[in-house]
């Protein structure tokens, strides 16, 4: 039987794209493996790739904040990325790149089976809501952050909620009220 364990393993040994050669630290992944939370975001950056943590460095930092704020501990939920190595210079995924590296995302996702999905940032909203069968209703994350949409699987219902990635805050206090407020949604599940 699959596990989070085999699946970080093969993450360790992966060679499926270019970016195996310059990473430090794969980012499998971490959190509990029970969630009814996931969290997908981007890449690991450049705190993440040193410490094979997701989400532990500035923009990690604006997640746990929001988590706070919503009620939510971190033992609580799975965090992960599309990609699970870091793209040099923390550049934009390759369409290559994802191909290669969301079948362990997939395998992840089919072990904890979240009953709500929390995308962070444009890359992990349109890979997960196509995924869903929603690609008909993307629209640009300014549209639709914060809106939960319900999906029918085989046996049960998902949320999946776009969000504005956290990065996009450390900086700028707007986008932290508005992803605050996004958060809220959460409080209530
Ligand atoms: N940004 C991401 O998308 N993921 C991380 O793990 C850290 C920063
Ligand atoms: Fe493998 Fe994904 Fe890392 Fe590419 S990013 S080497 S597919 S684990």
């Amino acid at each position: 039987m699959d596990s989070l364990n085999n699946i970080s393993k093969d993450v360790f040994s992966c060679k499926k794209c270019g970016l195996y050669k310059e990473r430090m630290n794969p980012v499998p992944g971490a959190g509990n493996p029970k969630a009814e939370i996931i969290f997908v975001g981007e890449a690991p950056g450049a705190n993440e790739d040193m410490r094979g943590i997701p989400f532990c460095g500035a923009a990690g930092r604006v997640l746990d904040r929001l988590l706070e704020k919503a009620g939510i501990r971190r033992e609580d939920i799975y965090i992960t990325n599309i990609l699970k190595c870091r793209p040099p210079e923390n550049r934009n995924p390759r369409e290559e790149e994802i191909k290669a590296c969301v079948p362990y995302l997939e395998r992840q996702m089919a072990i904890i089976k979240p009953r709500i999905i929390c995308c962070l940032g444009n890359f992990a909203v349109s890979y997960i809501m196509r995924k869903f069968g929603l690609g008909n209703k993307i629209r640009g994350i300014s549209k639709i952050h914060g809106k939960i949409f319900s999906v029918q699987t085989l046996f049960d219902s998902i949320e999946i909620i776009p969000f504005y990635h956290p990065a996009v805050a450390i900086y700028n206090v707007n986008m932290i009220n508005i992803l605050e407020k996004d958060f809220e949604v959460l409080r209530k599940h």
